[in-house]
């Protein structure tokens, strides 16, 4: 098993939720289940009708949680979408005997599992960065076992396009297709209830936008989503993670539309930028006035604004850097060893960085560490020298996706490697 960086943020450890299944009657015959991610059952006169299903190894203590509250057996389930906490945990609320669930999810889901298998490798070694910060690490998170970049064990069995009504004894459940995170986000409204499935177009911190080394994100459909949802008023909002808001619709309308205002300012003024004639260069999502909201689920604990206003400029912009030598750019060593021949040698570079880091110039601090590890990478002076320039960078990073790709250079600089 590989090593964890010291300062790895390991929310994906089952140890931290071992504690953690909590089970609440959000309205009538209505259980919102609250883990790592959530699940909601809706009781009916045909059986259960569920919302997401938990992270595979976690859904026995919660189908464990849910069965203290109701033998009925699960009659559909639908996926809010295809990520690993979501779409993969549903054996175990399946009851001795029962017939086979009708499973409903957004069209697009196919496409992300194809695209799953075709870059399984890739997906190992981001999401070994992202949530352990070891990139090496796909044994070391234990949650996110065999099978996450495979199809569900239970994989869709109706699939619909924009929207979908249906009706399980009786209750109505009406079905949206959204691009938030995902392409193939699902949230629901049940009217019967006045509940609202939100699925991750609703967790709690600042929406998972930007992500550095995923797919694209859609902010400006996911504010549009929001509003939506605020429309109906409902008296329930059930996130897909984080705890749920009961009977109180003007709390859970502020948090909606809160939400949504914060995105749509990071896209407008990132087009702002983008419109001002300047090249999509990193100086422009600097000068990018973002918001600082102060809502609890709206901090930059997971994902960040400065990433959601990079992943705005990738969808509108292409994938040039606006730096004319970045165009068709040198290799990373030739350069480094360039820029540390002029200085005298890597080690002066690191040193610099240290010195930098030291004086809370942390962003230019890396730059350097970066040119002296790629410089030197055998250089045992210099890999610890960068150690402690990311450790120190990793320690002061607010969201978790850049602690734990700070502390994964931590591990570089260590065995003399920049990444691949
Ligand atoms: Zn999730």
């Amino acid at each position: 098993m590989s090593q964890k960086a010291a300062n790895a943020v390991p929310i994906f450890d089952v140890d931290n939720f071992d504690a953690g299944v909590d089970i609440t009657e959000v309205a009538e015959d209505t259980y919102q289940c609250t883990s790592f991610a959530n699940c909601t059952a809706f009781d009916t006169a045909e059986g259960l009708v569920m919302v997401d299903t938990g992270l595979a190894a976690l859904s026995e203590h919660m189908a464990e949680a849910l069965r203290a509250h109701t033998d009925s057996p699960v009659h559909t389930v639908i996926y809010t979408h295809g990520h690993v906490d979501h779409a993969y945990g549903l054996e175990p609320f399946l009851v001795d005997g029962q017939a086979p669930p009708t499973v409903i999810a957004n069209e697009a889901m196919a496409d992300r599992f194809d695209r799953y298998a075709q870059t399984k490798q890739y997906n190992e070694v981001i999401n070994g960065r992202q949530f352990s910060a070891d990139p090496e690490a796909a044994d070391s998170h234990d949650l996110m076992d065999e099978g996450m970049f495979e199809w569900p064990e239970h994989p869709p069995t109706t699939w619909y396009s924009d929207d979908l009504t249906v009706t399980v004894g009786d209750t109505t459940f009406e079905l949206h297709h959204a691009r938030g995170e995902t392409d193939d986000a699902t949230w629901l409204y049940c009217p019967d209830r006045d509940v609202l499935c939100s699925g991750d177009l609703v967790t709690a911190s600042a929406p998972n936008a930007g992500n550095p080394q995923k797919v694209q994100r859609y902010p400006w459909d996911w504010a549009d989503a929001l509003r939506e949802m605020a429309a109906l008023d409902p008296a329930t909002l059930l996130p897909g993670h984080g705890q749920p808001a009961v009977d109180d619709p003007e709390a859970i309308e502020r948090r909606l539309l809160g939400c949504a205002d914060y995105l749509d300012t990071v896209v407008d003024r990132t087009l702002e930028a983008l419109n001002d004639g300047a090249p999509p260069h990193v100086d422009i999502v600097r000068d990018i006035d973002l918001p600082e909201p102060e809502e609890p689920w709206l901090q930059s604990e997971y994902d960040c604004g400065e990433f959601i206003a990079r992943n705005v400029i990738r969808y509108y912009g292409g994938w040039w850097t606006g730096r004319p030598s970045e165009l068709k750019p040198a290799r990373r060593d030739a350069l480094a060893a360039e820029i540390a021949d002029l200085v005298g040698d890597a080690e002066t570079l690191a040193t610099r960085a240290e010195a930098l880091i030291e004086e809370g110039e942390g962003r230019l601090a890396c730059h350097l560490a970066d040119y002296a590890l790629e410089a030197a990478p055998e250089d045992e002076a210099v890999q610890t020298a960068v150690a402690n320039v990311y450790e120190e960078r990793a320690a002061a990073a607010e969201d978790m996706m850049s602690a734990n790709i700070f502390a994964s250079a931590v591990l570089y600089a260590n065995e003399g490697r920049s990444f691949r």
